[in-house]
């Protein structure tokens, strides 16, 4: 087990509706020390490549995104959630469906912030049916911009997002992929990984 499958060991928690709770390091709570060994690991899987932004979608990406950036060097996007009254100007807008709150959310970045010139790693906590990602992607490509491979905590091996993200040909590396979980006993099934 890698640092993080023993970190989902001991403190996830399992619930109703295959949902993992990890909010005691990722989700609330954050542990930094662990987000740093996340943003290093991050940084080794996608060694060579051109990345010169990280985007990410708000809430919980951000502090990953952030403590990543620092291993990369490079500055942080976020997507917003909502319309607010100091985003001005061209926007790119991407409809997004929330799996933990069964919603449809539009993720908006502004046009200031990612052009064709940029080399994106998308980050994110969680990849489950892809959603949260594929409206990332078509923010990416609406800018012109290249997506140069997506990081993710944690992906739901046992959802559809991660084959159909890989079938659509991107470097997408996840630090750790549940392929089971099982809410009465508690224990979990990784994917082996190199
Ligand atoms: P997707 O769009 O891939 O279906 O879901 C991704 C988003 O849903 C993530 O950004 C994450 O916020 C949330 N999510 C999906 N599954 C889980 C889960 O099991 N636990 C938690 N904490 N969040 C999840």
């Amino acid at each position: 087990m890698n640092f993080l499958e023993e970190r989902i060991v001991k403190d996830g928690i399992i619930t109703e509706g295959n949902v993992l709770k990890v909010d005691s390091f990722l989700n609330h709570q954050m542990d930094i020390e662990l987000f740093d060994q996340i943003g290093a690991e991050f940084k080794r899987r996608f060694e060579g490549k051109p990345i010169n932004k990280i985007l990410t979608i708000e809430a919980s990406g951000i502090g990953i995104a952030c403590v990543a950036a620092q291993h990369f060097k490079v500055p942080v996007v976020f997507a917003k959630k909502t319309q607010s009254i100091n985003l001005e100007g061209e926007m790119y807008v991407a409809e997004v469906e929330s799996f933990t709150h069964r919603c449809k959310n539009q993720v908006i970045v502004s046009q200031k912030f990612l052009s064709e010139e940029d080399h994106v790693l998308i980050i994110d906590d969680f990849l489950a049916n892809g959603c949260a990602l594929q409206g990332l992607i078509q923010i990416v490509q609406a800018a012109g911009a290249t997506v140069e491979g997506i990081g993710i905590v944690i992906e739901k091996g046992f959802q559809a997002g991660g084959s159909i993200i890989r079938n659509l040909g991107y470097q997408l590396e996840s630090l750790a992929i549940v392929d089971a979980m099982d809410e009465k006993t508690g224990t979990f099934v990784f994917r082996e990984q190199k």
